[in-house]
Parts: structure tokens; C-alpha cells; sequence
């Protein structure tokens, strides 16, 4: 018999590159979206793979959808890949983005306590942000210290997700996944906006690209090798958190210097800072340490983030094409 796995958020970037994954692997797949008859499911079209997948309509925070979708598609893997994932948003929305993460966590938990099958397992989608500022690399022994809406909302799903293993004996793990891309990030995310508009200047647009703070550090990957990281914690014996990153970390000016590379321009000739899009608190070093899941997934990343920024603009180039 197939596996079968449940994506909620399949209509995200990690939600379709996963169910990707799991269909190839195998697995009979079935997927959320909030409102699957608006949502139009263009990742999973992008991908080819709409028709291969079982969708319903299920918000993650209302139990009897929840409980409604778990029980009808009984899988033996359940992705929550669901909610608000945008750390500028979280500042303008932190309500909205606490229930679409930790309401909702909770929600996906009780839900798979209350149906009594053990055997299902759990991943929540963590995040590196719940660490903050973190000049030195960090393991998973490294206290969180979160400075934004959406990292405050991602560590009390992390505890809940802890607190569910070892009083209920559930299966659930998070993943800590730091920043990772793909064609399927829409504009909102800096790495997308940078991309296109270094594409547009390149094609002789005369606008000026405007970023908050450019001297922020991150750890991009590339989020085919991150979903790859997902399944793999949930094939373990045991449950167990891992930090999921490349381990290398690079300012954002320097990835913005890579794409205007990759069109043969000066970046600092196109580009200009606004204070207007600063964050009331952000994260200026975000390091990471991912020897753990090397050891417990056989799992590393092979993508730089020179290598992600090249890819962006290829796929950029050809879907421009195209
Ligand atoms: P996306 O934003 O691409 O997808 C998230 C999905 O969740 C959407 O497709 C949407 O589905 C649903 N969603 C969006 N807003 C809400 C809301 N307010 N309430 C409920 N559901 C909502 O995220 P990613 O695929 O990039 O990320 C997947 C998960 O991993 C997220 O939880 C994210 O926070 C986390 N993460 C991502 C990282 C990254 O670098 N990409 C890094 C670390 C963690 P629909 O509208 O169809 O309901």
C-alpha cells in the first residue's frame, strides 16, 4: 500500500514542492488550501502535478475542518506548511499571523490526539527566526530570543509541538528551518522583488530598486533540498527538532550584488535605501549550525546562496520567456 500524506498549505512554495516530493516518491497525496474553490493552485500547476493531487478546503485553526480533513484522507504523514509566513506582515498583522500559526498548530494537534492514532506523524513547520539576533551559529540547544510577531507566534508552536511529544506521546517534530528559496516565493519576499526588478532594470527599466536594510545577514538555501530535509525528519525512529540550513550566512547586499551580477550591472548604481521599510525590531546576524541534521538525516545543504541567486534569475529569465 502507498503511503499517504496530508499537506496543510499546499499552495504554498514548501506546500507544492513537497507534494512534488512525496509523488514521486511514492505517495498518495492530498493537500489544503483555505478556500479550495478560489485558490487557484498555481504552484501545484506550475509544477504539473494539480491533477496527482487530492485537494480540500480546511482552515488549520477551525477543529471540525481540521478534524474533518484528517478523518476523511487518514494519512500516515501530516505537514502543517500552513500559515501566515511573511515577518514584515507579522508586524502589520500579529494577530492574524499568532492564529494562522499557533492557533492553528494547536488546532492540527489536538486534532491527531483526539482521533487516537498514534502512528500518525507530525511536522510543524519551525522556523530559524525564533533565535533572533545570533552572532554565533546556533544548535538546537540555543535559547530562542524572537523579534517578530511571526517568530513569537513560530516558538509557541515549536513548545506546543515539544509539549504534545512528551505528554500525549505523539509523533511531532519541528523542523527549524531557516530562509530558503524558489521561483514559487512570491514578490513579497526580498529575494523575488530583488530578482525582479534587477531583471526589469536589466531590460532597460530606469527605476531604482528600494530595500529596508541591506547589512542584514541570512542563510539562504534552496527549498527543493529543504523539503527533502522535511520528509527525512519524519522517516526517523524517533521524533526529534532539527535545525534545517547551509551554515553559511551572507549579508543581503551581497546577494543583491549576485543578481546584478548575474545581468552583467553594478548593483550600487540601481539600488537605494528607505528607512520606511526598516521593521520596528528585526534580525540583523542569523547563523546557524545544521551539524545535527547531517548526522541524524544524512541530510546537507548543496546549494550556496550564490547558487540561489543565479537560479532565481534563470527561472526568472525563462519564465519572462515563456
Ligand atoms: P507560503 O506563504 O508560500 O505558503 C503558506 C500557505 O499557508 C499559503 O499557501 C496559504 O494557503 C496558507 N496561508 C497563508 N496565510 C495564511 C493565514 N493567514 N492563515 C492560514 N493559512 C494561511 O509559505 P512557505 O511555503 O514559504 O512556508 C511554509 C511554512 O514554512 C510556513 O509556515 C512558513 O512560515 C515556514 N517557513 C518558511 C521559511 C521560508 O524561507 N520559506 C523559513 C522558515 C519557516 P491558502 O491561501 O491556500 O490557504
Amino acid at each position: 500500500m502507498p503511503k499517504k500524506a496530508l499537506i496543510f498549505g499546499v499552495t504554498g512554495q514548501d506546500g507544492a514542492l513537497l507534494a512534488r516530493l512525496l509523488l514521486n516518491k511514492g505517495y498518495v497525496v492530498a493537500g489544503t488550501s483555505r478556500d479550495a474553490q478560489l485558490s487557484g493552485f498555481h504552484n501545484l500547476r506550475v509544477l504539473g502535478i494539480f491533477d496527482a493531487v487530492r485537494v480540500f478546503s480546511a482552515n488549520p485553526t477551525d477543529f471540525r475542518s481540521a478534524l474533518d480533513v484528517i478523518s476523511r484522507t487518514r494519512p500516515q504523514e501530516v505537514y502543517n506548511l500552513a500559515g501566515q509566513s511573511s515577518v514584515g506582515l507579522s508586524f502589520e498583522q500579529p494577530v492574524e499571523t499568532f492564529n494562522s500559526i499557533g492557533i492553528a498548530n494547536l488546532t492540527l494537534l489536538e486534532a491527531i490526539r483526539f482521533l487516537g492514532d498514534k502512528s500518525v506523524r507530525y511536522y510543524n513547520a519551525g522556523s530559524g527566526e525564533c533565535f533572533g539576533n545570533t552572532p554565533i551559529p546556533v544548535t538546537e540547544e540555543a535559547p530562542f530570543h524572537p523579534r517578530s510577531p511571526y517568530a513569537v507566534a513560530k516558538a509557541a508552536a515549536f513548545w506546543q509541538v515539544a509539549n504534545y511529544r512528551e505528554a500525549y506521546g505523539l509523533y511531532a517534530c519541528s523542523g527549524i528551518l531557516f530562509n530558503h528559496e524558489s521561483p514559487l516565493r512570491p514578490e513579497r519576499f526580498v529575494t523575488q522583488k530583488i530578482v525582479r526588478a534587477a531583471c526589469r532594470i536589466a531590460s532597460g527599466s530606469r527605476e531604482k530598486l528600494v530595500l529596508g536594510n541591506m547589512e542584514i545577514e541570512r542563510d539562504w538555501g534552496w527549498a527543493e533540498e529543504y523539503v527533502d530535509a522535511m520528509w527525512r525528519i519524519l522517516q526517523q525512529e524517533h521524533p526529534e527538532d532539527l535545525i534545517i540550513a547551509t551554515g553559511t550566512f551572507r549579508k543581503l547586499k551581497e546577494f543583491v550584488a549576485e543578481v546584478f551580477k548575474a545581468f552583467g550591472l553594478n548593483w550600487e548604481e540601481h539600488v537605494t535605501q528607505s528607512e520606511s521599510l526598516l521593521r520596528p525590531s528585526d534580525i540583523t546576524q542569523s547563523r546557524a549550525q545544521p551539524a545535527k541534521a547531517q548526522k541524524s538525516l544524512n541530510w546537507t545543504a548543496k546549494s550556496t546562496y550564490r547558487d540561489v541567486a543565479r537560479m532565481l534569475v534563470a527561472a526568472e529569465l525563462e519564465r519572462l520567456r515563456q
